[in-house]
């Protein structure tokens, strides 16, 4: 929430020095391993935190001490920009911070999937598309973490802004698969995916033909993402699609920037229960996408999951943990989880979706 607060604050400067300070702020925030409380002391004052300047320290200890921050809300205010913060969202409420994620994958009493157990990533990206891991690259990291598979969702020739692989480099690239797939066989098995774009009419950008080559399609919107419109129809078109595996990052919302897909979420979370499409929790830590308390909508409703990283670098796979976290917080049983299914069984359930 400090984090959060300390964005809207950022999002409402005027010089681009206080700008950056607060935003430096908030990530120094989200990113603490330890709860900001922890770095109060007995005299009221703040322990000194890195990055964490004498104005943002105002902001926390308000917060800490009051539970809201009047220098926020005053300043929010006075530029007349409440109302669009407020529309956007803008670092509030479900975004988990580093210490929220370690205490929710700490906590026993939730009765959510383990990080142990998890078995592989189904979303990330390659240098075939706008990563910067190698397939080998994802091979030995995937071996490093113990996991036994991982999707190679690189984006669809639909988004060129994301150098999305035409379907000529993806050829090429299923050859590189099946040979890294050769050597670490029993060991480590890299599943032949894409990210497709959910166009702005819900129409998935590739062709039946295209996606049956495909042993996971995770679609997802890139577009429209600021349109305070209702977009229910367009989702459950893209969940409808026959050969559509995973509804990934399904609001599109990304922290500080946009609010993402309006909808009826309910309505989409029946549907892709009765079609037996995952829905992502998406763990990059500006995405969080869907959130715990979606994600309880949809437990509810009856779906199935997919936890991922979208990890385009290396560093960047622990972003599981985070989309972990958020099942953990909406008690999401392992066994409805498909990164924990064992690799058969997920790719039996893949086989029955292709049309
Ligand atoms: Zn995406």
């Amino acid at each position: 929430m400090i984090a959060g607060l300390l964005r809207d604050l950022a999002s409402v400067q005027t010089t681009r020095q206080s700008k950056w300070g607060y935003a430096r702020a908030a990530d120094a925030i989200a990113g603490l391993t330890a709860p900001i409380e922890s770095f109060l002391q007995p005299d009221g004052s703040l322990r000194k935190i890195a990055q964490i300047g004498p104005s943002s320290t105002r902001v926390v200890l308000e917060v800490l001490q009051t539970g809201a921050s009047p220098t926020v809300e005053r300043a929010l205010a006075d530029r007349g920009k409440r109302h669009e913060v407020e529309k956007t969202g803008v670092g509030r409420d479900t975004f988990l911070s580093r210490a929220e994620v370690l205490a929710a994958l700490k906590n026993r009493r939730l009765r959510g999937p383990s990080l142990a157990d998890y078995r592989g990533d189904l979303q990330m990206h390659s240098t075939y598309s706008d990563g910067s891991q190698t397939l080998e690259v994802i091979v030995e990291t995937g071996i490093a973490r113990r996991y036994e598979y991982a999707a190679v969702t690189d984006h669809s020739y639909g988004l060129p802004i994301a150098r999305g692989v035409s379907m000529a480099r993806l050829a090429t690239q299923h050859r590189d698969i099946d040979r890294l797939n050769e050597i670490h066989a029993g060991r480590f098995r890299l599943i032949k995916g894409i990210e497709a774009n959910i166009l702005a009419d819900g129409t998935v950008d590739m062709t039946p033909a295209e996606r049956r080559g495909l042993e996971i399609v995770v679609a997802a919107p890139h577009s429209a993402l600021r349109s305070s419109a209702d977009q229910t129809a367009r989702i459950l078109k893209a969940v409808r699609t026959p050969g559509v595996h995973i509804l990934g990052h399904p609001r599109g919302r990304k922290q500080g920037v946009r609010p993402g897909v309006n909808a009826n979420w309910d309505r989409i979370f029946e549907a892709a229960a009765r079609a037996t499409v995952a829905v992502e929790i998406d763990g990059d830590p500006r995405r969080q996408d869907i959130d715990h308390e979606l994600a309880r909508r949809a437990l509810d409703a009856g779906c199935i999951f997919s936890l991922d990283s979208d990890a385009h670098a290396a560093e960047e796979w622990a972003y599981a943990e985070i989309a972990i976290a958020h099942a953990r917080l909406a008690h999401i049983p392992p066994e409805r989880v498909i990164n924990y299914w064992p690799l058969d069984f997920l790719l039996d359930w893949s086989a029955n979706l292709r049309d």
